[in-house]
């Protein structure tokens, strides 16, 4: 079974008002302009099809409007009910009043994990309450937070952030026991695994491939795996933005072992499939 780990859909009524969804949250406005591709569940699907892709996760971003949220949320989840390939991921407005209930409502109705989630407006985002409790739920229900990760250094892009490597190596550090997936491959986090301390508090974090060709070269499949681990790299897209086939094409340097565990074994691992 070949999975991709990371992929976005947005219901039509966004992409037919982006300057209304511009205005109401921060995140939209970053990462989404009139040429912005947008796909919904049907064209994802039809994508997955025609790459050999069996399943397929499909995240959020991390939102700042509870209106944006809720409405993406429920998108995801009735595409879930409408198609089998797809494997739900759930996000939370972290600066939402108390979103704890609506959270525990999507894992009760099939969320396998949160995400994807983007940590950069507050520094201080360790103390941020819902970040706390979203995590206690996640660590409850055994689901993985899938988290943006950005490189401290190379070229900006929409929604790049500052979700560094020490930011989310020290939130893994400070919660040993949830399971992340990092994505990006962490900005580069995954190097840090050749120190012993570093790869030990990192012991539960997953990495993802998102976006991969235009961020780095296809040698970094290989230098993650033997940084990290062949059980803790996943293969994913990031789909709109950047289409599966190309995703896929990078992987030719691995052995069958290797893709086994990127498209498959790990992600039916890590979301518990
Ligand atoms: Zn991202």
């Amino acid at each position: 079974m070949n999975i991709d780990s990371l992929t976005h859909i947005l219901p039509k009524e966004i992409s037919e008002e982006i300057d209304r969804f511009k205005k109401l949250d921060k995140k939209f406005t970053e990462l989404f302009d009139e040429k912005t591709k947008i796909s919904q569940a049907e064209e994802l699907i039809g994508e997955i099809k025609k790459n050999n892709i069996d399943k397929v996760v499909v995240g959020g971003f991390g939102w700042s409007s509870d209106e944006i949220t809720k409405m993406v949320n429920e998108y995801i989840l009735d595409s879930k009910n409408k198609y089998d390939e797809i494997i739900p991921v759930c996000s939370v407005n972290l600066y939402s009043k108390n979103p704890e209930l609506e959270l525990l409502n999507y894992i009760d109705k099939g969320a396998k994990g949160v995400g994807e989630l983007h940590l950069n407006y507050d520094e201080e985002i360790e103390n941020n309450k819902i970040l706390i409790n979203t995590l206690k739920i996640a660590l409850e229900y055994n689901l993985p937070t899938i988290i943006h990760g950005s490189e401290p250094v190379g070229h900006s892009y929409p929604g790049k952030g500052r979700n560094l490597p020490e930011k989310l190596y020290s939130l893994a550090k400070k919660n040993p026991s949830n399971k992340f997936i990092f994505s990006h491959f962490g900005g580069g986090l995954v190097f840090y695994e050749h120190m012993p301390e570093v790869k030990e508090a990192l012991r539960n974090v997953y990495y993802d491939s998102a976006a991969q060709p235009f961020l780095y070269d296809k040698k970094i499949y290989k230098n993650a795996i033997s940084s990290s681990n062949i059980k803790k790299i996943l293969f994913a897209s990031d789909y709109p933005l950047i289409n599966i086939k190309r995703c896929l094409s990078q992987l030719s340097d691995l052995s069958e072992d290797e893709k086994n565990h990127i498209l498959s074994y790990n992600p039916i691992s890590v979301f518990n499939l």
